[in-house]
């Protein structure tokens, strides 16, 4: 017996949904690689994905997840044998880093805890021991897609600038880009990455960095470079030298597609319908935690992220099981846990395009299996959501 038949709904932290106008944006034949419209949409993605991370430094598009675009801008700047510090907050910092050491760089980890932000002053401390400035690079996820924790990338920025630490200072931004503020030069970010298949509401297959002049000029010495990924190659004369290849183009025109959606509702209606629609769920999550069987996993209010929600699973409930229910039986699709939470949370994801009754439909449905599982929770949590946007979007 079952009541998922319909629409399903993918609630995992990416790939997420993708909109119908992008999908049919990409339904069209492809265009000549050398004439104008192709150089057109090359020139106005560039321009947009500045507009996106905030930056007026160069923006780099390769055709790639985020682990392509983790080590295309890795390469670009780093050389073998260099020494970074990678802040662990999660799973994906470290896995920045566990590239950067297969490609021969010294990593340090920043200890932190799957529960907490980067705390500023920890990175404060470690950079001021570094006298000798070793550490050529420090790397941080501003939003940890397994651990749901949100770091404050622009405090971090700060401990940058007044330990004036020559360190470039590099951050994924694959989660949150697009759902959530980032503010690449005004908090003093020098080279940032993300990923289509996020925020960006398009299909998996690009990959972006952005860089600004201390990129550039690190760029210049960085020996880990190749041919695929070099900045300086892609900022050829020759349209083609921009992918170091043929485009890909019907991406290409689906991201355009969904940037275009991006403008047209505005960057603060789009990180103020995150915040209430990620509140909706904390307050239903806040709810159910009573029941002693469901956690945040972020400790703090205030660190966790507004694009996914982590939540622990403990007294020996199956996570397993409950994410089984709701997709068998329901048609909504949870994340999982992953690295050090596998097996232990489930992660509800709320970025890109959704909306109230996506996000409503994914707690309600939650709820439903809580029930149907006999796994002890707060009742009310559906009804707690419900009152939070009730009172926050007015009439
Ligand atoms: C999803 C994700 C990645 C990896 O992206 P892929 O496209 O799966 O390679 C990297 N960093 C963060 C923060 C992510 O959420």
């Amino acid at each position: 017996m079952t009541v998922r038949s319909g629409r399903e709904f993918l609630a995992i932290p990416g790939p997420t949904t993708v909109p119908d106008e992008v999908l049919q944006a990409m339904q069209r034949p492809a265009l000549d690689i050398y004439a104008g419209p192709m150089l057109q949409l090359t020139e106005t993605i560039l321009a947009d994905l500045g507009k996106l991370f905030r930056t007026d430094g160069r923006c780099y598009i390769y055709i790639a997840n985020g682990h392509g675009a983790w080590e295309g801008a890795l390469t670009n700047v780093l050389s073998r044998g260099d020494k970074i510090l990678v802040l662990e907050s999660g799973r994906f910092a470290l896995g920045w880093g566990e590239t950067a050491a297969q490609l021969g760089v010294e990593v340090e980890v920043l200890k932190g805890d799957w529960r907490r932000a980067v705390r500023p002053a920890e990175l404060e401390e470690r950079l001021r021991r570094d006298k000798a400035h070793a550490i050529r690079a420090v790397l941080v996820a501003q939003v940890d897609t397994a651990s749901g924790v949100v770091n404050d990338i622009e405090a971090l920025g700060r401990v940058m600038k007044s330990t004036g630490h020559p360190a470039l200072f590099m951050v994924d931004t694959v989660a949150s880009l697009g759902c959530m503020p980032f503010d690449m030069d005004g908090w003093g970010v020098d080279v940032a990455m993300s990923g289509s298949q996020k925020g960006l509401m398009t299909p998996p297959g690009l990959g972006f960095v952005a860089t600004n002049e201390r990129g550039r000029e690190a760029h210049r010495r960085a020996n880990l470079r190749t041919p695929y990924w070099d900045w300086t190659f892609r900022d050829g004369e020759e349209h083609y030298m921009k992918y170091a290849g043929t485009p890909p183009e019907h991406l290409l025109f689906a991201l355009r597609k969904a940037m275009d959606m991006i403008f047209a509702e505005g960057f603060e209606n789009i990180f103020l319908r995150h915040r209430l629609l990620a509140e909706a769920v904390r307050r239903a999550v806040g709810v159910w935690s009573e029941g002693q069987a469901l956690t945040f996993n972020i400790a703090e209010p205030g660190e966790r992220s507004d694009t996914v929600t982590t939540v622990l699973m403990q007294g020996g409930h199956d996570p397993g099981a409950l994410r089984k229910y709701c997709s068998r039986k329901c048609g909504v699709v949870l994340g999982t846990g992953i690295g050090e939470l596998s097996g232990k949370a489930i992660r509800i994801a709320h970025m890109g395009h959704v909306n109230a009754p996506m996000v409503l439909g994914t707690l309600g449905v939650v709820e439903v299996g809580l029930q149907a599982l006999a796994i002890p929770h707060g009742k009310g949590g559906m009804q707690a959501a419900i009152e939070f946007l009730g009172a926050s979007v007015q009439a």
